[in-house]
């Protein structure tokens, strides 16, 4: 087992790897999975949504075999600049699946503050920790 990692370290030695526009790209593929569940009945448009699957896999395989560092370096930097605008709403989605169970979430609606608050039911008043406003709260559940 460790002589095969040793290969594999070897082997891509000088390639780009995995990176996190590999990760975009696996969220596209199985979007595209999920896509194809509305097309089996039909034909043509199965077939070409999993041409599309296997177009999106081959261009993950081939950025995380090439060699060419500085050009999937520059693809990597350029997906970066363009998901960081939604970078917070990821966050703010983790965050609502994480504390699902114990907190509720609203923005402040004087600055737009994400709030993280004790789940309880009722009206509540709330004083914001960025702007100290007191915003009002109604929790149905
Ligand atoms: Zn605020």
């Amino acid at each position: 087992m460790g002589n095969f990692i040793l290969k594999l370290k070897e082997f891509m030695a000088g390639r780009n790897g995995i990176d996190k526009l590999s990760y975009g790209l696996l969220v596209i593929y199985c979007i595209f999975a999920a896509v194809k569940i509305f097309f089996r009945n039909s034909y043509w448009g199965y077939i070409i949504v999993t041409v599309l699957q296997y177009l999106v896999l081959g261009y993950i395989v081939f950025r995380i075999l090439s060699r060419n560092l500085e050009k999937r370096y520059k693809e990597n930097l350029k997906f970066e600049h363009m998901i960081s605008g939604w970078m917070p709403y990821f966050n703010h989605m983790k965050l609502r699946i994480t504390f699902f169970r114990t907190h509720r979430f609203r923005t402040c609606r004087n600055c737009g503050e994400f709030l993280r608050l004790k789940k309880s039911r009722g009206a509540r008043e709330v004083t914001c920790p960025r702007c100290g406003k007191i915003s009002k709260f109604h929790f149905i559940f």
